[in-house]
């Protein structure tokens, strides 16, 4: 049977662009649809403008660490309208080039939104219809508020970045990446943050003495994050709401105020307005905006997946085996819809292994260990590895860790800390876990992930001659272990 392309690719964010264009580079015939902006979650609304707001939110200390420096400095007022608007123009530029990739590759894209009509055939919103050897589902994920009366009043991130002003207020529900990145960017702009997680400590899953530290120092740049703690009620705030609560002990504890909120995100409705939230705590407080940071889930909704055969998880997911293949042979998937490793170079390895697996004659699973990742929020927190309590549950180890006021903001007279571990196995001697918390930890861990990927020993780490002065040096000058697990 001939079909109209050799690979139709539903969805342009990272995964699926990466795929498109590497099997048409390589000679395939190629079309690609997307129903959004092209560049997915990560170009338009994750990982590029956030990493943008981390840049706006740190400038905000720069100004007291100069001055301890002996400069004259201070701190002006930050302008989002001027920041939000560069912003998007880079976006806009950024989309821009998504596109031009995908063109200059000979890759045919629709801006539409697809479903699979059977193992072959998609139909687009267009009303076209077109038929292809194989397809590859790289649709992403979307944030998911929590199931509660009135949920519809919070924010989610998409919506961070179309803010017309900041609130003057926050409450984020949540401990995980999101939540604890936009507490360190919101309360860096200015923004009065509470956060709210149900759990006893943040970033859940992540080592805990970095967890720790990440928490400690969260708290002390201002951010009011309150453990255990969820969100019980949440409803519009009324003139009542502000009257009866505003000023109550627990608003005192909380260090919430409702300021002018009025046109957050215009056209959103009631989001964006003024909430009254009951915690479980019993605090009653109204903030100008709420976040639900509570998750995302896979975009698999009315694609007519399950009705072609295509498998389903518990979550939403797309069940693949280790080569992204789906239960019906001719349809793969990669990236956040497979809800396996929820993050960008992920999602674009996995489409490089689907075109070597496909097109390249050679099956090649993906390969999910070791995987690096950071988390930017002040200190970032990288790591690659297993934490600590993953790797005692499996071997017995060595713990070598250190924690110290780095130089810079120690001259300062800043109370900074920052943390290096390493996670040793007693038997193989073999680094299992690296863990750094400290400013742009995300750039330290892409190095070290080198080594530890590389399966190099605590002894390899040692012989490596430290680079004077920088903070990194203390990952190869750890001599003691501090406990043996
Ligand atoms: P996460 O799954 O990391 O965190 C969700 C958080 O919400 C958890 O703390 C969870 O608590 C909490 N939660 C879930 N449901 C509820 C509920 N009903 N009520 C209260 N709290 C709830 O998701 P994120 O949205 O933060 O991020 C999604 C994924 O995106 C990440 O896993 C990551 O893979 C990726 N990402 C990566 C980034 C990076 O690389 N720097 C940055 C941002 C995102 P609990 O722990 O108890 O389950």
């Amino acid at each position: 049977m001939a079909f109209d392309y050799d690979l139709f690719v539903i969805g342009g964010g990272s995964g699926g662009v990466r795929a498109a264009r590497v099997a048409a580079q390589g000679g395939a015939k190629v079309a690609l649809a997307e129903e959004d902006r092209y560049g997915g979650t990560c170009v338009i609304r994750g990982c590029v403008p956030k990493k943008l707001m981390v840049f706006a939110s740190e400038f905000a200390s720069t100004p007291t660490e100069a001055q301890a420096y002996g400069w004259d400095m201070s701190l002006g007022d930050f302008d989002w309208q001027k920041f939000s608007g560069k912003l998007n123009e880079e976006l806009d530029r950024l989309e821009g080039v998504y596109r031009n990739l995908l063109k200059n590759s000979g890759v045919e894209s629709f801006d539409a939104r697809a479903r699979l009509k059977d193992a072959h055939t998609v139909e687009l919103s267009t009303g076209e219809s077109v038929t292809a050897k194989h397809i590859l589902i790289a649709t992403g994920g979307h944030p998911v508020r929590p199931d509660m009366p009135n949920a519809h009043l919070g924010m989610v991130s998409d919506d961070i970045f179309h803010l017309k002003k900041l609130p003057k207020s926050v409450l984020i529900i949540g401990g995980g990446y999101i939540a604890c990145e936009f507490a360190g960017i919101l309360n860096g702009l200015g923004v009065e943050v509470t956060q709210y997680y149900r759990g006893a400590q943040i970033l859940r899953g992540f080592d805990d003495e970095a967890r720790g530290l990440i928490a400690e120092s969260m708290r002390e740049n201002g951010i009011n994050l309150h453990l255990g703690t969820n969100i019980l009620e949440m409803a519009p705030a009324s003139a009542d709401h502000s009257a009866s609560h505003a000023g109550t002990a627990s608003d005192a504890a909380m260090g919430a105020s409702a300021g002018d909120a009025a046109d957050l995100l215009p056209g959103a409705g009631a989001r964006g307005e003024p909430v009254w939230v009951k915690a479980t705590n019993g605090a009653e407080n109204v903030f100008d905006a709420v976040f639900f940071a509570t998750g995302r889930d896979p975009n698999t909704a009315d694609m007519g997946l399950e009705e072609v055969g295509v498998e389903i998880g518990r979550r939403g997911e797309i069940v693949v085996d280790e080569y992204s293949q789906t239960a019906v042979p001719s349809i793969y998937a990669i990236g956040d819809v497979t809800n396996r490793v929820a993050l960008t170079p992920v999602a674009i390895r996995e489409g490089m292994a689907f075109v070597d697996t496909v097109f390249n004659g050679t099956p090649t699973p993906v390969d999910h260990d070791l995987i690096p990742s950071a988390v930017f929020t002040q200190p970032e927190l990288g790591t690659v590895g297993m934490s600590e309590e993953e790797a005692r549950e499996q071997e017995p180890v060595e713990v070598y860790c250190t924690s110290f006021r780095p130089m810079r903001t120690a001259f300062a007279g800043k109370p900074d800390r920052v943390l290096f571990k390493l996670i040793v196995s007693e038997k193989t001697r073999k680094v299992l876990g690296c863990h750094i918390v400290a400013p742009s930890a995300g750039e330290m861990i892409q190095l070290a992930g080198i080594a530890v990927k590389m399966g190099a020993t605590k002894e390899d780490f040692d012989r490596t001659v430290a680079v004077h002065p920088t903070m990194s040096e203390e990952i190869v000058t750890m001599k003691t272990p501090m406990r043996t697990a």
